[in-house]
């Protein structure tokens, strides 16, 4: 295995230890529901929101705030 591929596969154990609760959080993207643009990227914790979450937010795009939803 190279060094590269080794030091990626520890990352995840490393923020484990240093995040704990933090490590159940999720990668997510939050995409505006007018326009459809992805212009979020956050985490939320699993246990929270099991569903889609849901927020308003600035869309540089539709120039106003708009609902955002998770998307995969
Ligand atoms: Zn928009």
């Amino acid at each position: 295995m190279s060094e590269k591929a080794l030091a990626f596969f520890c990352v995840p154990k490393l923020n484990f230890k240093l995040s704990g609760v933090n490590a159940l959080r999720t990668k997510i993207t939050l995409a505006c529901t007018d326009c459809k643009q992805r212009n979020y990227n956050t985490t939320k914790d699993k246990k929270a929101h099991p569903d889609r979450m849901e927020a308003k937010k600035y869309c540089r795009f539709c120039n106003s705030h708009t609902t955002h939803k998770e998307t995969k």
